[in-house]
């Protein structure tokens, strides 16, 4: 018996392994989360000191200290520099860096300056963990249950993110979007017809909702990232799961949207993006469910 038929008969056994492989994921997602807006922050000081170097009408007494200041950034990876405390600098040793364990371990604070670690680092860790062994409990140990795993983990990082630093990067959401397209020729979610209209309505659709956005409010409440991530769900979860994507994420985006400006006042700039990626979720392991209750209440 293989390693695959013995989690699949065995369910209990798949739902605690892959819960683990859930917390080691999640510690992975908290360095794409915080570094990957810095790595393109890094691209967009080399990118633009370049543009403007080359630029014949710009003095190069300008932009020659701005090349400068850019090419003396620190490069920076999702695996260099090696993690650091950002307070005292202190190294963060492998044993400290167990996901859940260590920052309970060492009660939420570095070992060094007893300076706090966010609550966030275990609370993303802690979320994959449990959402990557509800995937696996729901589409069991197959083929589309393990790719569902991977549009769930990417949905996490997207919804870190944007939360984060507003920002959609597309280095996710188009592979996003082509694997949605890829694991549909195979017809693991839907036909490869639903995949390709879910991409295309999912792009065009929120045009309508930025379009009746702006009429009420006359502000541009939606960035080009968020249509892409619809998108790629619509690549994923075809065209007839946008509707409920759409409707759950205003939904979400509302209700949350108050209780964090409760919270944090008005200074947490808003984003859309995670409201979409948590409907994204909901929709993957509901989805059908709820469609097939809410035109049952019609029958
Ligand atoms: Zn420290």
């Amino acid at each position: 018996m293989s390693f695959f038929t013995l989690l699949q008969d065995n369910m209990n056994l798949a739902l605690v392994l892959f819960a683990l492989l859930g917390l080691c994921v999640g510690s992975f997602l908290n360095v794409v989360i915080h570094r990957m807006p810095l790595m393109m922050h890094h691209a967009w000081r080399q990118e633009s000191s370049q543009f403007l170097a080359a630029q014949p009408d710009m003095p190069s007494l300008h932009t020659a200290p701005l090349v400068n200041i850019a090419t003396n950034d620190t490069p920076i990876t999702l695996s260099t520099p090696a993690s650091r405390c950002p307070h005292c600098d202190h190294r963060i040793r492998w044993y400290e860096n167990i996901p859940l364990i260590s920052w309970l371990f060492l009660r939420g604070r570095c070992s060094d300056c007893k300076h706090r670690i966010s609550i966030r680092y275990p609370f993303v860790e802690l979320v994959t963990a449990l959402l990557s062994a509800l995937v696996i409990y729901h589409f069991g140990v197959t083929a589309t249950g393990l790719s569902a795993l991977v549009l769930v983990w990417v949905l996490i990082a997207l919804t870190g993110i944007d939360f984060d630093t507003q920002l959609l990067p597309d280095r996710l959401t188009f592979p996003l979007l082509g694997l949605g397209l890829a694991v549909n020729t195979q017809g693991w979610f839907v036909s490869p017809t639903a995949s390709v209209w879910g991409a295309l309505l999912g792009f065009l659709s929120l045009w309508v909702v930025v379009w009746l956005f702006y009429l009420l409010t006359k502000k541009h409440g939606m960035g080009q990232g968020d249509f892409k991530l619809l998108a790629a769900l619509g690549a994923w979860l075809g065209a007839s799961m946008l509707p409920l994507i759409i409707l759950l994420s205003s939904l979400l985006g509302a209700i949350i949207g108050i209780v964090l400006m409760k919270i944090e006042g008005e200074s947490h700039p808003f984003a859309f993006g995670p409201y979409i990626a948590i409907a994204g979720i909901v929709a993957l392991l509901y989805g059908n469910d709820i469609v097939t209750w809410y035109l049952g209440m019609y029958a």
